[in-house]
């Protein structure tokens, strides 16, 4: 397919082509322009065992093929799996181990991510779990030996907006064990501002609930990878657990991804607008978006992202010897926004903001919310695709909200 310029965009793959069409001819019957929703649970065979590629929709269902289609295409795959949600194909993935296989974890990672592995993978399937700043490479050659099975990536990071190497920890772990699986939660960025396969990453997982969908109207997650072997696993694994979505999700998940390089765009814009507002404010002590110059890898993301995505973490200017003035920062500042809806969740077209402490991260233990800084002064902004003075506006009038910090606050 011929490339699509996209005038001042490093996306010049046809991605948005892509978008539109990978998966999604018309349909063979009717001609329908947008593949039909398949309902069907069942499907005729002419002969038993012969049928037309479609016998149970667990196994196998035409509207999610299109999906999965669509998403591998997105993520320049050979193949893609969808779930039910990012969360179960996080559990299909861990199915992949054994029990006493040994997992290295990026120190700061979704909530619900951190759960599953603590409380689900941990004491059920024996897996042993280790948190590290693969930020750090020297932390990352430390932690990656030959007993490694898996490793699992968050870039950028949730909430705090790190970022890792994937090149060269991918090369670190397949040095190690050629046969470690090299993961990465691609969420926060969408394939149209990060490709971590053609990074060196053996899977890429997406809470496909956030910007892929785009609406915040479907719960769903998928999977992407090349290698034929391990597809047949987790295809073997996607239909023995079952946690497959629904055709209807399979076609919202469609429909939203159709607008997904107009999306990450406008999300990009406002996010780098609403950061440099931020940032500039006597009110903020710090703001963590990869597209600010003052973001510490500022240089890796240009170098390994096409773009920088619509996630901001923020976190309000408070005196830290006065109890509870970081929360009352925060709290201020959440209540004050006016379009920016106090929810958890992201990626959707609507700005929401959300306490990750008291919020989305409560599951991730004290004492590590501590290190990672996840404290309670701190806000998460999903910016959306409003109008970019709107926005800006909002968070101007949030700000007068937050009490005068310290004089020094700001150092
Ligand atoms: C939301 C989220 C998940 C989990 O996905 P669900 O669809 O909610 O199960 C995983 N990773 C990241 C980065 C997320 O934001």
């Amino acid at each position: 397919m011929k490339s699509v310029k996209l005038i001042g965009y490093r996306c010049t793959d046809g991605v948005g082509t892509r978008c539109i069409h990978a998966g999604q001819e018309p349909d063979k019957l009717s001609g329908a322009v947008i593949p039909p929703i398949s309902l069907s649970t069942t499907f005729a065979q002419h002969a038993p065992g012969e049928h037309r590629g479609y016998d149970y929709s667990r196994s196998g269902n035409p509207t999610r093929d299109a999906c999965e289609h669509c998403l591998a295409s997105l993520e320049d795959a050979r193949y893609a799996l969808t779930y039910a949600s990012g969360l179960a194909a996080t559990s299909n993935i861990m199915h992949l181990l054994r029990p006493e296989d040994s997992v290295i974890v990026s120190d700061d990672v979704y909530g619900g991510s951190n759960r599953i592995f603590n409380k689900v993978c941990t004491p059920v399937q024996v897996l042993r779990f280790n948190f590290k700043d693969l930020s750090d490479l020297a932390v990352a050659s430390a932690a990656l030996s030959p007993d490694t099975k898996l490793v699992w990536i968050e870039t950028p990071s949730n909430p705090t907006m790190k970022l890792v190497d994937v090149r060269a920890v991918a090369d670190i772990a397949h040095e190690a064990n050629p046969k470690c699986l090299v993961v990465v939660d691609n969420t926060f960025l969408s394939p149209y501002f990060q490709r971590p396969l053609a990074l060196g990453a053996d899977l890429v997982v997406h809470s496909a609930t956030k910007y892929l969908n785009g609406h915040s109207d479907v719960v769903m997650g998928v999977i992407c990878l090349n290698d034929p072997e391990l597809h047949d696993r987790l295809k073997f694994l996607q239909n023995a657990i079952g946690g497959v979505p629904s055709p209807f999700d399979a076609f919202m998940l469609l429909r939203g991804v159709k607008t997904l390089h107009v999306r990450m765009r406008q999300h990009e814009r406002n996010a780098l607008a609403v950061a440099s507002l931020l940032e500039g404010s006597s009110k903020v002590t710090r703001v963590a978006y990869p597209g600010l110059k003052s973001h510490p890898q500022h240089e890796l993301a240009k170098r390994q992202q096409r773009g920088y995505g619509g996630m901001i973490c923020v976190w309000l200017t408070h005196d830290p010897h006065v109890e509870g003035a970081g929360l009352q920062a925060a709290t201020r500042f959440l209540q004050a926004l006016r379009l920016f809806t106090l929810a958890e969740s992201l990626g959707g077209v609507e700005s929401l903001a959300e306490h990750p402490a008291i919020m989305t991260h409560a599951s991730v233990p004290v004492a590590q919310r501590e290190q990672l800084g996840i404290s309670n002064a701190m806000v998460r902004l999903s910016v959306g695709i409003e109008d970019t003075e709107d926005l800006l506006a909002d968070v101007q009038h949030a700000l007068t909200a937050v009490p005068t910090g310290p004089p020094n606050s700001k150092l």
